[in-house]
């Protein structure tokens, strides 16, 4: 039959190595996968009953392609965006910031995202505190989470929602 077409696009980005694989597959199955092959890049159909309402989200997890081109496909075909960085990672955290603007740019308008600090259970290495990662999530006008795929990441599913629910209720406006 015809397959029943999705009720939200989520796209995870971020710098490589921050665990949006691993957050990604915690979400699916609760589990933490140590080792995720880095270069693998596809997307997973999530069927769940949301606030009552039989739901299918599209999560696609990339693999960062140099390829500006291939990128630029990902983000056309998504609805709203999963930012990642790592807390122990400086340069992912700024990077954050710049690819905001360019998913503004290729979008033509202010994309809706959700703001990710992982790792936090590597508490001794943190080199972004907490409140940078609120201000950055206050300019961009989305939700904050800090969280940790590899430390039960209970928060995880909430992230995901919120951002799903935000999607619908745009859609809904339009
Ligand atoms: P991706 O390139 O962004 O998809 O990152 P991966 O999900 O492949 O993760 C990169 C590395 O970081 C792997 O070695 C993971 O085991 C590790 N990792 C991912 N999430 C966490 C986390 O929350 N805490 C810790 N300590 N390591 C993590
Ligand atoms: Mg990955």
């Amino acid at each position: 039959g015809k397959t029943k077409s999705a009720d939200s696009k989520i796209c995870v980005l971020g710098n490589p190595g921050v665990g949006k694989s691993a957050l990604v597959v915690r979400f699916l199955t609760n589990r933490f996968i140590w080792e995720y092959d880095p270069t693998l890049e596809r997307v997973y159909r999530h069927q769940t009953l949301l606030d009552e309402e039989p739901t299918l989200m599209e999560i696609l997890d990339t693999a960062g392609y140099d390829d500006s081109i291939h990128q630029e496909g990902n983000i056309r075909w998504a609805e709203g965006y999963i930012l990642v960085y790592a807390i122990n990672d400086r340069l992912s955290f700024e990077a954050v910031a710049t690819l905001k603007q360019h998913l503004d740019q290729v979008k033509k308008t202010s994309v809706q995202c959700v703001l990710v600090g992982n790792k936090v259970d590597l508490l001794h290495e943190r080199r972004v505190t907490t409140d940078e990662g609120e201000l950055l999530a206050q300019e961009m006008a989305c939700a904050f989470f800090e969280t940790s795929a590899s430390d039960g990441g209970e928060d995880i599913p909430e992230l995901f929602y919120e951002l799903h629910r935000d999607i619908k209720r745009r859609k809904m406006a339009e």
